[in-house]
């Protein structure tokens, strides 16, 4: 982050712009609006400039700048269109530890003016630091037609409500709770479509309903994909911005994390092979206890929360404790790592099923069906199948799958440096012993492999292609 993102109380505070010409304007107006006395210092002050600047208690002095015009200011503004002008003032202003800006020179700035959404008093600032100014507006017209323009009425009205709800509910949390559900629900419905009155009535009813002692806590059991946070599901983003607590997986990516709110207490209790960090007890436990305490608790877990991710059992110990939960499903690695490594999981020709299999081997033996992974015409993929990768190959082929069959790993899928190698079931983990890619990784057995070469899209690593022509070839 290059600018802290700040917000200046300029009130009665003395501002000196530089200039009096239209930037010089513009750059009024906005001070003006945030209640700055403005003094300009120009040898010509345009007529529309000298107006607000009378409509607002400003001071135009016609003339050169000098340093001394520094004094007792709180902010300074160049825009002029003389450089070296603008660099002395850069410089005096530095040195009285004044912030300046110089209007459309980045360098000499120390504040930079976002790009503003007016809901006063919600207000929304959004910078690129000066480097892409243009990118900055068109955001902003996005969000200007997004957010309701009676927004600002809906933060006016929490205002005159704060005390009251500061009196009923003792812990943050719970006001917190209560803003929430005001804020995003029918009484906020009621204020943008004008009828604050009613608005005013309604919360003063809910609150006086609310009942304190009682607000329970809630457990989300979120999927939060294969790691590229653009797979989230909109549910997914809208709980976990909610969150007081979230208790995260290795799976989960620092990018989805990120993501969560800000204030959120982020709990790592992920489990890497042979080093459990929190035992599954433990993390049910923490979710108990959270959700008790009132809070709500995310549980965000790599991928899908059902589909090896023992979501079940932590929702079992939920249930038995009367905690509410909800579910969010999330794109499971097979679905993404597929997709992203171009590999459709069922083709008219290649497929017509598919079956997601657990990789882990007990004892370094299975208790896999693999009579039934060996039939054609079906795509198998293995979760934490890469550490076991040759007994998967040696077994399937053992029962009856020809070595020939394409196979591929598909590593950190979806991430930046997803990488894919493809080979086929003989071959494969020969080719990974030598390209050694990491974890977590996908294996994925079946004829559908050969379209990779075809429909590879994204990233642009390829590692091998060691595929039989006849199978590349099939229609
Ligand atoms: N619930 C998760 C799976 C958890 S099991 C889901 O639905 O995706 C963990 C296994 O998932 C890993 O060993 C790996 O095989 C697979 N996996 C998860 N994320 C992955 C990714 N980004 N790339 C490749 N494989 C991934």
């Amino acid at each position: 982050m290059d600018y802290l993102p700040l917000f200046f109380k300029l009130t009665q505070q003395n501002v000196l712009l530089v200039g009096g010409g239209n930037v010089a304007l513009r750059k009024a107006r906005l001070l003006c609006r945030a209640g700055a006395t403005v003094t300009v210092i120009s040898h010509q002050v345009c007529d529309e400039l000298q107006n607000l600047l009378d409509a607002h208690a400003g001071i135009s002095i016609v003339g050169e700048y000098h340093a001394s015009l520094l004094e007792g200011k709180a902010l300074v503004i160049a825009a002029t269109d003389d450089n070296s002008l603008n660099e002395r003032i850069h410089y005096d202003a530095v040195q009285h530890n004044i912030p300046i800006n110089v209007v459309d020179n980045p360098a000499l700035c120390t504040f930079v003016f976002p790009a503003i959404v007016d809901r006063s008093p919600v207000v929304i600032g959004i910078s690129s630091g000066g480097s892409a100014p243009v990118l900055a507006r068109l955001l902003r017209a996005r969000l200007e037609t997004w957010i309701p323009k009676s927004y600002g009425n809906l933060a006016s009205i929490a205002s005159s409500f704060r005390e009251q709800v500061k009196k009923r509910f003792q812990s943050v949390n719970q006001r917190r709770v209560f803003w929430e559900s005001v804020l995003q629900g029918q009484i906020a419905e009621k204020i943008f479509s004008g009828r604050t009155e009613e608005a005013s009535k309604l919360l003063q009813e809910k609150l006086d309903r609310s009942d304190p002692e009682h607000s329970a806590g809630e457990v989300y059991l979120i999927g939060g994909g294969p790691g590229d946070p653009e797979l989230l599901t909109f549910k997914a983003l809208r709980l976990m911005q909610q969150a007081d607590v979230v208790l995260y997986d290795a799976l989960v990516s620092a990018d989805v994390l990120d993501l969560c709110r800000r204030d959120a207490d982020l709990i790592f209790v992920g489990k890497k092979r042979d080093n459990h960090a929190v035992p599954q007890e433990g993390i049910n436990d923490l979710l108990v206890r959270h959700a008790q305490q009132g809070k709500r608790v995310v549980r965000l877990k790599g991928g899908d929360p059902f589909i090896f991710g023992r979501g079940g059992e932590e929702l079992e110990t939920l249930k038995a404790h009367n905690i509410p939960f909800q579910v969010v499903p999330g794109i499971t690695a097979a679905s993404a790592c597929s997709t992203y490594a171009g590999i459709p999981l069922t083709h008219r020709h290649y497929a017509q099923s598919v079956r997601f299999v657990t990789g882990q081997l007990k004892n370094r033996t299975s208790d896999l069906n693999f009579e039934e992974l060996v039939h054609p015409n079906q795509t198998v993929v293995f979760y934490m199948g890469l550490h076991t990768l040759p007994q998967l190959s040696s077994k399937l082929i053992e029962h009856g799958k020809p070595g020939d069959t394409p196979a591929a790993i598909v590593s950190r899928g979806t991430s930046s440096d997803q990488k894919v190698l493809t080979g086929t079931l003989a071959t494969l983990p020969g080719l990974q012993e030598k390209a050694k890619l990491e974890a977590p990784a996908l294996i994925i057995v079946g004829e559908v492999v050969t379209l990779h070469d075809n429909l590879s899209w994204f990233g642009d690593e390829v590692l091998a292609q060691n595929l039989i022509p006849e199978t590349a070839s099939k229609t």
